[in-house]
């Protein structure tokens, strides 16, 4: 497992989780509880019929009597199969009903985590979390949980059904169940840790399988074929010892219930006709009960299979959970509000989590209303130390404060109002110009929405869109070239309205065809901010107020173009190699 992995919610929790679900729609659940109640006990009357159709005839009386009883059980039996159905479907609808919610948090949650949780996590994990975890648990709520409830209130009706007949053979039954507890137990406690391990071993031989192929050129070329064919036997080897061995918890496990389900009905006959030979007890109570007995195989044989679905599915509900668990981003009423616009760096360290320092000790502060541009050789950590400026992740040590605040515990509405790190972002939302806009500023309104636009020069063009601010965009909608979905992005910064811009050229409006309709909306949209810029083109830094140069994570030079230039150190270096030779200086 990563370091950087998402948390995992701890038993109890899930367990919480699941009450908090329930409750959450409690009269759904008693709907679902109730109407099972109904339906298993409309199920009951055929067996106790059946035995007073006994009792009668062995009473000697007449047709009647026994064709009003079998008309009975025809009545229950058509009650229990409509209560069943109606059960079924209220059941289905209350699971999905959960799901939807299981849904919403988890979207509500995962749109909470700060960037940098995620970026370390990976996107994959959270990914497999939202889709295959969520439609396991999905799967669960819906068909496996109504089931088991279902089927466990079927169980308890019947069992207390022989109890009313008579409590001895109920106490018999009951007995006769033990050994499938017994079975369960053993079963449950090997079974999770079983399929655990032969899964493992079966993406284990897909690995290597994969691997051997998709470097099939290496393989040959080293001559490590041998070795890989060997590893491939190895891993084929534990793959089929753990096979066997869940065969054989299901080979114990099986026909060890199949038998139980007989012990109880068998017990119940042996005692009953004991009772009914000394006269304790009718024929028709001792059939009654062997029969709810019998019957009892159905629902128990349900619940055992769900209950092992359930097993599994707890697994993902807890990875599911577990986002509750992760650091949300702070919220804006817990962290003090900036005193002023000022960017101070002190002493910042920063390692990704896999590999060494890649900034060593930066000092640096930011004047309000200065140009800044950030130089320095590839790998130097000018893009991670954009990242810490705007507040996407945080420093392993120092601190990068704005207003005296640190920037990466401001909450996502205090923060867009400091520091924005303006990206290439082409993205396009599904929804509406207006919706586009209002990610920014959700309380903007249509007067100030024009003036962004206006703003950025994208005016022109939305107000011939067919419905101006309502046109929906992105698929499906209409459709923006690049350029003007690179105004959108501008106009809202305009909307934000930060008094610092990050703006990283490497990524942030090179496109050539798009730069020449952006320029002069980037320019109105820095006009007035303090702007930093990790500089990939001279000209930038030759035109911006100070020069900060980077080299191995550390801040080397800090001047004016011209101070630098006339210290002549590394700056100078580049600068006189850029001059020389114009056309060559398109990155530093
Ligand atoms: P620059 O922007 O100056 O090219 P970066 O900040 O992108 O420098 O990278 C600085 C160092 O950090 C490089 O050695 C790079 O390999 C490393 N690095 C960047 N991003 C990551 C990451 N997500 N995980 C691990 N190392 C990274």
């Amino acid at each position: 497992m990563s370091r950087g992995q998402l948390p995992i919610a701890v038993p109890a929790d899930v367990r919480r989780a699941a009450v908090r679900l329930v409750r959450a729609d409690g009269r759904g659940f008693g709907a679902v509880l109730g109407l099972n109640a109904a339906a298993a006990g409309a199920g009951l009357a055929g067996p106790w019929l059946l035995g007073r159709i006994i009792d009668e005839v062995r009473a000697g009386s007449g047709v009647g009597a026994v064709d009003r009883l079998a008309a009975g059980i025809v009545v229950c039996s058509l009650a229990q199969l409509l209560l069943a159905r109606w059960a079924r479907y209220v059941g289905h609808r209350f699971g999905e009903r959960m799901l939807a919610r299981v849904r919403e948090e988890f979207v509500d949650r995962a749109l909470a985590l700060p960037a940098s949780v995620v970026e370390r996590a990976g996107t994959g994990d959270l990914t497999a979390r939202g889709t295959a975890d969520v439609a396991t648990v999905g799967t669960t709520l819906r068909d496996a949980g109504p089931d088991l409830v279902i089927n466990t209130v079927q169980a308890l009706f019947l069992l207390g059904a022989v109890f009313v007949l008579d409590p001895l053979l109920g106490a018999v039954g009951v007995c006769c169940l033990a050994p499938i507890a017994v079975v369960l137990r053993w079963y449950l406690r090997r079974a999770r840790d079983g399929y655990l391990a032969e899964g493992a071993a079966n993406s284990e031989v897909a690995e290597i399988l994969a691997a051997t192929a998709s470097g099939a050129r290496t393989v040959e070329a080293f001559r490590l074929g041998e070795r890989r064919i060997r590893a491939s036997r190895e891993a084929l080897e534990v793959s089929r010892r753990r096979r066997l061995y869940t065969l054989f918890l299901r080979t114990v496990f099986f026909p060890a219930v199949e038998v139980s389900y007989v012990l109880p009905v068998a017990g119940a006959l042996l005692v009953g006709g004991v009772l009914h030979a000394h006269g304790a007890m009718s024929l028709g109570a001792v059939v009654a009960s062997a029969l709810y007995l019998r019957q009892l195989s159905t629902p128990l044989d349900e619940i055992l299979s769900r209950v092992e679905q359930l097993q599994s599915s707890g697994a993902s509900f807890a990875r599911v959970e577990g986002l509750a668990r992760a650091p949300q981003a702070g919220d804006a009423a817990d962290s003090p509000a900036p005193s002023d616009d000022r960017i101070d760096v002190t002493g910042v360290r920063y390692a990704y989590d896999r590999g060494g320092e890649v900034l060593r000790g930066v000092d640096l502060t930011v004047r309000p209303g200065e140009r800044l541009a950030v130089v320095g050789p590839s790998g130097a950590g000018k893009t991670t130390l954009s990242r810490l400026l705007a507040g996407v992740d945080a420093p392993s040590a120092g601190a990068v404060t704005v207003g005296g605040v640190p920037v990466a515990g401001l909450g996502p509405e205090r923060l867009r109002r400091q520091v924005v790190l303006v990206t290439q972002e082409h993205h396009v939302f599904l929804g509406t110009v207006r919706d586009n806009l209002r990610i920014a500023e959700p309380s903007a309104t249509d007067e100030e929405l024009w003036a962004a636009l206006g703003a950025v020069g994208a005016e022109a063009w939305v107000r011939e869109l067919p419905d101006g601010l309502d046109t929906p965009l992105g698929e499906g909608g209409c459709g923006t070239d690049g350029s003007q979905a690179q105004q959108l992005a501008l106009a809202r910064v305009v909307l934000a309205d930060p008094h610092t811009l990050i703006l990283d050229e490497a990524t942030a409006l090179l496109d050539p065809t798009t730069a020449r309709h952006t320029e002069r909306a980037l320019a109105a949209v820095l006009e007035g901010r303090t702007v930093i810029a990790i500089a990939h083109r001279l000209h930038t830094a030759h035109d911006a107020d100070r020069v900060a140069v980077m080299e191995d994570g550390c801040l080397t030079e800090l001047g004016t173009h011209e101070e630098l230039v006339a210290a002549g150190g590394a700056y100078a270096a580049l600068w006189r190699t850029w001059h020389g030779d114009p056309t060559d200086g398109s990155t530093v």
